[in-house]
């Protein structure tokens, strides 16, 4: 049974911020799932001797060994000599693999040649796992101690359908009646850790054998509750989760790790009911986000950006009175926002939000970060203020955030 295991992320682009590193956060969970902890992730750039230290380094620690990028046809794609070195083996050309690529290069009209050819090379000893999506195929090899090394293409899409088209399956074999990792997970939005903390220790919480974990990140934080040890039962987390979300009422969105957007989305498709938004400050963000969620048509009418007082009042319907009074960024403006919304575009919601991102535009009245956002139905308007701290890009993102949250505790209170 495999514990453990660490990953070797190689690419210059990952250490100078031209690529964002997505295979750790993938492998981590993927490998979770089968009782195994991603314990460490090493991010080297292109070079043989690094690549070949961090792998040998790797082996000292853990039985199983992810390497990433390195394996296409450049110059700097040197994985497979790394550890064809680190390992004592030759390298081979594959004829599989050599024959899969030449038959898809020939239907897609383009020619083999010497630098696509290279692709094929592996590791002398190594199980190929052919890549359909992609050129350079994925590697099993194992050390002379018995030890597990997976190598995978870079490109997301490709490191993806290698994991989950071969080494998934491995793995579940190998870990057949590991189970998955326990842990039980409550989503929480529009609550900060340290209030989390609060609620958790005026209460006692956690009990005995319960450890919890935080996760803070985008305007959520992720409760992870985790056995002790091996001994605790299955009913002592579960009766930690029931208690744990009850402290944390009415901030739990979800059990599992889904987006806001996604659980209202849910919500209001069960429930038949629809949503407009009336965005200023956001400019169409939560209509975005609303939207990346498929299936969403089902539920949400549409927007209105309405950056222009004159907007908000022709399109909305808000009064142009109170907009020279108490000003755009005020709980009657978005509160006229977001039942102007939801009676213009015929919705059972109506959202809204209002405020000044700056950097310019603050005053010792209204500072820069200050939001309203408000939630509309046949019921009733509810307004609420924030002031976030931070640059636009990231009082925006809150602000969206806020709304979503907002919307939310709404549909389920
Ligand atoms: P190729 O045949 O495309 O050269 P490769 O196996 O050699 O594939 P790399 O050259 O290392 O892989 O990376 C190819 C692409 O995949 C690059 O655009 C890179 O930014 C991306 N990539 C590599 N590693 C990661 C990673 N850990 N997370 C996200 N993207 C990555
Ligand atoms: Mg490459």
């Amino acid at each position: 049974m495999i514990e453990r295991a660490e990953l070797v992320s190689t690419g210059a682009e990952l250490l100078s911020g031209r690529s964002v590193n997505t295979h750790a956060r993938l492998l981590g969970e993927r490998l979770r799932a089968v009782g195994i902890e991603l314990v460490r992730d090493t991010t080297v750039p292109d070079g043989l001797a690094v690549i070949r230290d961090a792998v040998a380094a790797a082996l000292q620690r853990v039985e199983l060994v992810f390497v990433s990028g390195g394996l296409g046809p450049t110059v700097d794609d040197l994985t497979r000599d790394a550890l064809a070195e680190l390992l004592g083996c030759g390298i081979v050309t594959d004829a599989a693999a050599l024959a899969e690529m030449t038959e898809r290069m020939e239907r897609a009209g383009r020619v083999m040649n010497a630098a696509r050819r290279r692709q094929a090379l592996v590791v002398e000893g190594a199980e190929v796992l052919l890549n359909r999506v992609g050129a350079a195929p994925g590697q099993r090899l194992t050390t002379a101690d018995g030890k597990t090394v997976f190598l995978l293409p870079g490109p997301p899409n490709e490191f993806r359908y290698i994991l989950g088209e071969y080494i998934e399956p491995w793995l579940r074999r190998e870990q057949a009646g590991a189970g998955a990792l326990r842990e039980r997970l409550l989503l929480t939005q529009g609550i900060g850790e340290s209030d989390i903390v609060q609620r958790f220790e005026l209460a006692g919480f956690p009990p005995d054998g319960v450890m919890t974990a935080y996760c803070a990140g985008a305007g959520r934080v992720e409760v992870r509750l985790e056995p002790a040890g091996p001994e605790v039962a299955d009913a002592v987390l579960d009766a930690a989760a029931e208690e744990a979300a009850r402290l944390l009422v009415p901030y739990v969105y979800a059990r599992e790790r889904v987006a806001l957007e996604d659980v209202i989305g849910r919500l209001l498709a069960e429930r038949g009911q629809t949503l407009a938004t009336a965005e200023s400050c956001t400019g169409g963000m939560i209509g975005a986000r609303l939207t990346a969620v498929p299936g969403s048509s089902v539920y949400y009418w549409g927007g209105v950006v309405a950056y222009a007082d004159a907007v908000k009042a022709a399109l909305l319907g808000v009064d142009e009175a109170v907009l020279r009074q108490e000003g755009a960024v005020s709980e009657p403006v978005a509160a006229q926002m977001a039942d102007g919304v939801r009676q213009r575009l015929g919705a059972d919601y109506g959202v809204s939000v209002t405020g000044i991102a700056g950097p310019g535009g603050g005053s010792a009245e209204k500072p820069v970060g200050l939001v309203y956002v408000g939630v509309a139905d046949a019921a009733g308007v509810q307004v609420e203020r924030f002031v976030y701290p931070g640059d636009r890009e990231s009082i925006r993102e809150a602000t969206s955030r806020a709304a979503l949250a907002l919307l939310y505790r709404r549909l389920v209170s």
